[in-house]
């Protein structure tokens, strides 16, 4: 590799080694290609897929919230979309904020399927409750 090599900051125009990845002045992220993103987190998102829009609330990544006008379509619309977060998830996620490390941001990624997990969790009691208020009240009427 020539060291010597240049490249000037998008954001403020700094000149910079061609090898970081941060600007030292402005504190911009240079990596921009999907090909520059590290490869330790070319993975599925499944934090963005199992929670889709409220993944995307936590990383201001509006666009998640095309799953209700997703689904319209019944059962392809969500599961699509869904696939669709899952695969940008890490992309979406890198950029979103100044990450300390590969492995913090893969940390926390994993942390949104345990949060997936408890509001599953959570989906089924409440669920159960309910049909069993509704079995009460049902039979109460008998
Ligand atoms: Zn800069």
């Amino acid at each position: 590799m020539n060291e010597s090599e240049k490249i000037i900051c998008p954001y403020c125009n700094a000149e910079l080694n061609s090898d970081v990845k941060k600007c030292k002045f402005c504190g911009e992220w240079i990596v921009s290609d999907t090909d520059e993103l590290p490869k330790d987190i070319r993975h599925f998102n499944w934090g963005a897929f199992l929670l889709n829009w409220i993944w995307g609330l936590m990383h201001r990544k509006y666009i998640t919230l095309l799953y209700f006008p997703a689904c319209i379509i019944p059962i392809i619309g969500p599961v699509a979309i869904s696939i669709w977060f899952g695969l940008m998830g890490n992309r979406w996620a890198w950029k979103s904020r100044n990450w300390a490390s590969v492995e913090e941001f893969n940390r926390v990624q994993k942390d949104y399927i345990f949060v997936w997990l408890i509001l599953f969790l959570l989906g089924i009691i409440i669920s159960v409750k309910v049909i069993l208020l509704l079995l009460l009240i049902t039979n109460i009427n008998i």
